[in-house]
């Protein structure tokens, strides 16, 4: 276990590594996270700022820290507590139905007609037919928080090195005893890969077989429109928020599969048809905004597992190192991920959440073929496949 003085690497500077950073930080561990570009750049601030993953075992944790996120980094996240789910789509009318089982008991909410939407999202239109008030959940801004836990974090003494790629491990005594970088090596008493996509490549070079799909997902954002009461609006298979400033930021699938991430590739870049597909969707279930001209899109690389949940482990070989990948939901989950983290470390069990659900064990009997199995392939590498098994 990881004593205060001494010393943890953290690699990846998205929201994972920065908040676990910062959580290490502030119970005297020395902390330094490995970035390979700029904090933030990737998926984390790259996405749509949704907090409200109530089928996680970390949403109490995730709720029970939103709220106070300003206060205990002390740089403003821009946080808004509250969601509305409508639908445009006849088919849907009922989709609130089985949400009682899912919604943990606690949380309040209330199902919405089209009229009670119209009045609560004055850019919905005539053809807004049901919806959900979740008086719980949110959003934040998803740059303004990575910097923040930056920021947090070296006020509790981290350091973040930036443009610093991590490329191998050191082993001594069956223990990661270093980490070898574009920039050098970095010695360490204990490490964790908080590396996004490439979680799964630098988990393999540990012996640890971590099965991942990356897939390019992209966003949009309006010119500024009239504040709306609440800034977390989805539906429609859209997710997004109205910033402060009052532009709307969508973003939803398809998503494009990727065969992998290269360890040290850039973000990648929005296409052009997977944009006009949004601000189609945007317009449809936010008709009063369909004038709105598109001003800024980006795209972003989401580290799906094969179950869509998070990978938050320690190994116990080598016992040194914890392994947290987010699969689409670590943005919101972040505030108790990087607290999971925390405790794995120095404690070695986490405090506030059984974490079992989230361990590779329940990967043991995936199927070799299980992205071919989902249809999670390339169209290119699918073809390929499909060629070779004839
Ligand atoms: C368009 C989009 C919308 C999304 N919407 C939501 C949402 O509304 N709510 C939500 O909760 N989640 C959402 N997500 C998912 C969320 O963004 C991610 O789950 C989260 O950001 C993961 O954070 P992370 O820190 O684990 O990974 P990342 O943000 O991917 O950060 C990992 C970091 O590790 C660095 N790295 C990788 N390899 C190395 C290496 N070898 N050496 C050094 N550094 C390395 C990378 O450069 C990167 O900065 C969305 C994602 C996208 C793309």
């Amino acid at each position: 276990m990881a004593k205060s003085g001494s010393s943890v690497v953290v690699v990846g500077g998205g929201v994972t590594g920065l908040s676990a950073a910062w959580w290490l930080a502030r119970s005297g561990v020395e902390v330094t996270v490995l970035e390979k570009g700029i904090v933030g750049f990737e998926a984390s601030g790259r996405n749509g700022g949704g907090c409200t993953h109530y089928q996680s075992p970390l949403f109490h944790e995730e709720q029970r820290l939103w709220p106070q996120m300003d206060e205990l980094l002390g740089y403003p996240t821009e946080h808004r507590s509250g969601r509305i789910v409508f639908q445009v789509d006849e088919r849907k009318a009922n989709f609130h139905e089985g949400l009682a089982m899912r919604i943990p008991a606690g949380y309040a909410w209330e199902v919405l007609d089209g009229k009670q939407v119209r009045e609560r999202v004055p850019l919905a239109g005539d053809n807004a037919i049901s919806g959900v008030q979740l008086h719980f959940g949110g959003h934040a801004n998803p740059q303004r928080t990575s910097q923040a836990y930056a920021w947090a974090a070296q006020d509790h003494g981290a350091r973040i090195r930036q443009h610093v790629a991590v490329r191998g491990f050191e082993m001594a005594g069956g223990r990661v005893s270093a980490v070898e970088t574009s920039q050098g090596r970095f010695g360490c008493d204990a490490l964790v890969i908080a590396a996004g996509p490439q979680t799964g490549q630098l988990a393999a070079m540990l012996g640890h077989h971590l099965p991942m799909a990356p897939a390019r997902a992209e966003m949009i954002v309006t010119e500024p429109l009239p504040l709306m009461p609440m800034g977390g609006v989805d539906g429609h298979g859209l997710y997004g928020r109205q910033t402060l400033r009052g532009n709307l930021a969508y973003g939803g699938g398809p998503h494009e599969w990727y065969d992998d991430i290269a360890l040290e590739s850039p973000p990648p870049r929005p296409s052009g048809s997977v944009l006009r597909g949004l601000a189609k969707r945007v317009a449809e279930l936010l008709p009063r905004a369909a004038h709105a001209r598109v001003i800024r899109s980006w795209a972003g690389v989401i580290e799906n597992t094969p179950d869509g949940r998070p990978v938050i482990e320690r190994l116990s070989s080598p016992d040194n190192v914890t392994l947290a990948t987010m699969s689409s939901v670590g943005f919101g989950l972040s505030p108790a991920s990087g607290h999971a983290i925390r405790d794995l470390v120095v404690d070695g069990v986490c405090s506030f959440a059984d974490l079992s659900k989230l361990s590779l064990a329940r990967f043991a009997e995936l199927s070799p073929d299980w992205r071919r199995e989902l249809n999670w392939l390339p169209p290119e590498t699918a073809a390929a496949s499909q060629g070779a098994s004839r």
